[in-house]
């Protein structure tokens, strides 16, 4: 059985503190955030545990390579404190069309979402939007929500066996609603941010980020019977490729620069 508490003071501790304090995210909007670092760290290391139980890895060592070469491009140019972790990337043998990224460094892709990004841009674009969900500590913000409007998290996680209510809530927060089928997808301040530092990403790491568009295209376009899981979690609006395109001006050159010096990323 895998528990994680946290204990009412500690948790009433933290929320006295961010009452002094309040952080910002790399955009420089204003975020609260009242748990450590290092809980939700814990947090998302439990539920790629989880995951890892669930859903069987590909077998496909070609495809698992694309896949690490892709994660760990783009984790090359993400800020020192992310930069300098020991990433665990997987990808799951399940035609779901999503993808995800944990605090506590964790990359999970799946086979499904490779039929939908064409090419690696296109996969770059949903890892470098979920490696931003992270580094912006959207998922903290969540839960710091949850908990200020209840005590559930004081009362301590069940994360393992049956969908419980306790490992729905986290996996909610986590941004992994898809995955236990009760959906809280992230808001649209949330999405946003995640699309402008991604772009950002793909840029310094030499894909090329107007395959952003393309990608967000494709999986509206579905094709498909069903909604792709990654948009239920992640919702698409007309807004998106709006803003993905007014942000390539900024972006674009940094890629072209690395093209010309023969640096762009060559992953497959
Ligand atoms: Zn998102």
């Amino acid at each position: 059985m895998v528990f994680i508490k946290v204990s009412f003071k500690a948790a009433l501790a933290a929320v006295l503190v961010v009452m002094v304090g309040c952080s910002s995210s790399p955009t420089g909007r204003k975020q609260f955030t009242v748990l450590p670092d290092s809980q939700m760290n814990e947090m998302g290391i439990q539920s790629f545990t989880e995951m890892k139980k669930e859903t069987p890895a590909s077998s496909d060592a070609k495809l698992r390579e694309q896949v690490q070469c892709v994660a760990d491009t783009l984790i090359a140019v993400l800020p020192d404190k992310y930069r300098n972790q020991d990433w665990e990337v997987v990808l799951f043998n399940d035609e779901q069309v999503n993808a995800f990224a944990l605090p506590g460094y964790k990359v999970g892709v799946y086979t499904g979402l490779l039929k939908v990004a064409d090419n690696q841009s296109q996969l770059a674009a949903v890892v470098g939007h979920e490696l931003a969900h992270v580094i912006a500590r959207h998922g903290n913000e969540r839960v710091s929500t949850q908990l200020a409007t209840s005590q559930a998290l004081a009362l301590g996680y069940q994360l393992s066996g049956e969908e419980s209510p306790e490992k729905i809530a986290i996996f909610q927060a986590l941004g992994l609603g898809a995955q236990v089928g009760i959906i809280l997808p992230f808001s649209r301040s949330h999405e946003s941010e995640a699309d402008l530092l991604g772009l950002e990403y793909m840029a310094e790491a030499g894909f090329d980020p107007r395959e952003s568009v393309q990608l967000w295209r494709n999986m509206s376009a579905g094709g498909e019977s069903k909604t792709p899981e990654l948009l239920s979690t992640h919702p698409s609006n007309s807004n998106r490729i709006k803003n993905l395109q007014a942000n390539l001006p900024k972006n674009l050159p940094i890629y072209e620069a690395l093209v010309a010096q023969n640096k762009e990323a060559k992953c497959y």
